[in-house]
């Protein structure tokens, strides 16, 4: 075969989607397996949304799209920020992406150099470093521990910032601990910031209308004004709307950033199909309802979950605040043995063993950067879930040594 590039030989398959795989293939094989792996709504996409695209198809928008975007999309986008968190944007400062996961891919790809430091917090959605090591850049990780809620301390971010930092990557509420900073964390954070010019801030905001108790969703941009200058705010309609496979996500950020941006899309992607868009604009225009039923199905899921998971010696669960992952610690449970034998030594070995002895895929906490833990989605049914808890806590009680 001839040569791959080196940079991307190095870079492995996302340790979620291997181990959704992984179950898929045990149930082709007629394995009773429960996957909790994937950040994937279980909610169908509203109807007003598919309307709105079979219309559009109907209608014949089925031609090239412009790159960043339609026009109707990027002012319902404009009139989201508005609505959500008081921001401004004209429309040559939105790009839409194909997905959030594009956004983050254009904005790293247009910005970074060979040797470029990318700071990742860490438990952390795992495209952050793939992407950014795709780009020849470094991720530098900070890790948060459990006990300060997996927030990053300002002066850890502090410490890390070198001159050859781009950027700081902030998502809240947090894929995979569920963590959610609140403003006052986010403005000393802001403090950290302020004396780092040259340092462009994400704030990946995609589970910002999934916070449990309801409060407000905090971002940089808006919490600290004077930065918004190097902020990019990423939302998108996947897991709000649960629109996944509409594949839209969308940024809102300074200008000539937007453009670099849109200038990578151009060559890799074009733009985001005009039917996905006008699924996305009626999404954001339309009925609201959705949203908070969605949110509260998943508040009530974290909460029977983690009480269910606490309930099982050895097994820590932190509530989770937001988005729909739990990020269980199963320090206590290493070095004990399965009845077959297995020796737990790390937690990409327990969740083996779960999936191999119990039936319950979840995906290992050193894929996100923070061990030993590990994610559950929640996006599942509550018969799905209960029985996966059942199954862990069987699985549990049997380790031994
Ligand atoms: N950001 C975070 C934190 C995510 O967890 C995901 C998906 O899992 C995305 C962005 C990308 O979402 P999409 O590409 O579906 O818009």
């Amino acid at each position: 075969m001839p040569n791959l590039s080196s940079r991307q030989s190095g870079i492995p398959q996302a340790a979620t989607m291997a181990a959704a795989a992984r179950a898929r293939q045990l149930r082709a094989q007629g394995r009773d397996i429960i996957s909790l792996t994937l950040g994937e709504p279980d909610f169908p996409t509203p109807l007003h949304a598919v309307a709105a695209a079979h219309a559009a198809a109907l209608q014949g928008e089925t031609k090239y799209p412009p790159v960043g975007g339609t026009p109707a999309l990027k002012s319902a986008i404009q009139a989201k920020f508005r609505r959500d968190s008081q921001l401004e944007f004209a429309q040559d400062e939105i790009l839409v992406g194909n997905g959030a996961r594009q956004i983050i891919y254009d904005a790293l790809t247009a910005t970074l150099d060979e040797g470029d430091e990318v700071i990742v917090p860490a438990p952390y959605w795992n495209a952050y470093p793939l992407i950014a090591r795709m780009s020849g850049a470094r991720p530098v990780f900070l890790e948060c521990s459990m006990e300060h809620g997996f927030l990053p301390a300002p002066q850890a971010i502090a410490a890390a910032i070198t001159p050859r930092s781009r950027w700081v990557v902030l998502n809240y509420p947090n894929n995979p601990s569920g963590a959610v900073c609140p403003a006052d964390h986010l403005r000393a954070l802001a403090d950290v910031l302020r004396r780092a010019p040259h340092v462009w801030i994400m704030s990946d905001d995609m589970y910002e209308h999934l916070i449990h108790d309801g409060s407000a969703h905090a971002t940089m941009a808006a919490v600290a004004p004077d930065l918004a200058d190097r902020v990019l705010t990423i939302s998108g309609v996947s897991k709000t709307y649960a629109m996944t496979g509409w594949r839209v996500g969308f940024a809102g950020g300074p200008r000539g950033l937007i453009a670099a941006m849109a200038k990578v899309q151009g060559q890799s992607t074009g733009g985001v199909s005009p039917i996905a868009q006008a699924a996305a604009t009626a999404a954001l225009d339309g009925p609201q309802d959705c949203v908070g039923e969605m949110q509260a199905a998943y508040a009530a899921r974290a909460l029977r979950v983690a009480a269910a998971l606490n309930a099982v010696p050895r097994l820590t669960c932190h509530a989770a605040a937001g988005a729909f992952y739990l990020y269980p610690s199963i320090a206590g449970l290493m070095g004990r043995s399965t009845p077959s034998g297995t020796r737990i030594d790390s937690d990409a070995g327990f969740c083996d063993a779960l999936l191999e002895e119990a039936g319950v895929a979840v995906v290992h906490g050193e894929a996100f950067g923070k061990s030993p833990h590990f994610r559950l989605s929640t996006a599942a049914s509550d018969r799905e879930l209960d029985a996966a808890c059942a199954r862990i806590a069987a699985f549990c009680s049997g380790l031994s040594g």
